[in-house]
């Protein structure tokens, strides 16, 4: 199970967010006995997840390393899709890999379709799994890779409004703005490591 650093959140006095790992006795903004909050202080949700428990999602991770200890917003990102079992599915030099749940216990998970979808999600991955186009000699670096791969499944699901024309419109639509909290989470457990709090 992934480790929660357990950053607290709350506001006092005014509409700045106070970050915190423990609430102190004294705003740090208006240094008045904290009773009352604006909003109360509640637990940060972590933004990282195992794969094996988000079935039916498209799941990101960095390429080396792990979002908590060292990504950075210019890292190069890896992304593959879980079945309806939370198995992993993801195109890599090794060409199209089943469930190498190891390396994505901590990745970020999100659904792009409902429920209703769910076999037909399972049978266009495993349509694409019998696809010579996905060995590993088609496998590059840049023209075909992991991207290449998640944008012709979601193609291929022929879901409303969403198709992409290029993997760049893809990564900009789809998954930049999935993984802008756990950047901002990021952020402030960096700044959480040199002060007891942070304000946002
Ligand atoms: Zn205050």
């Amino acid at each position: 199970m992934a480790y929660n650093p357990g950053i607290i959140c709350f506001r006092h006095c005014c509409s700045e967010s106070i970050f915190c790992k423990s609430v102190p006795k004294l705003c740090p903004i208006c240094q008045s006995c904290i009773i009352n909050c604006n909003i109360e202080p509640f637990l940060v949700p972590y933004p990282y997840t195992n794969a094996t428990y988000h079935p039916v999602a498209i799941v990101v991770r960095p390429s080396q390393g792990s979002f908590i200890n060292d990504y950075t917003a210019a890292k190069d990102l890896h992304i593959g899709v879980t079945n309806s079992k939370g198995i992993v599915f993801e195109f890599d030099r090794q060409g199209l890999i089943v469930n190498d749940h190891c390396r994505w216990t901590d990745c970020v998970a999100f659904k792009i379709v409902p429920s209703s979808w769910e076999n037909h999600w399972d049978e266009t991955l495993e349509r694409m799994l019998k696809d010579t186009k996905w060995k590993s000699k088609n496998y590059d670096e840049v023209d075909m890779n992991c991207c290449n791969f998640v944008m012709e499944f979601v193609n291929n699901l022929q879901y409303t409004n969403i198709k992409f024309a290029s993997k760049e419109d893809m990564c900009n639509e789809l998954i930049m703005s999935k993984i802008q909290d756990a950047i901002k989470y990021n952020y402030v457990l960096k700044k959480l490591e040199k002060n007891d709090y942070f304000k946002l």
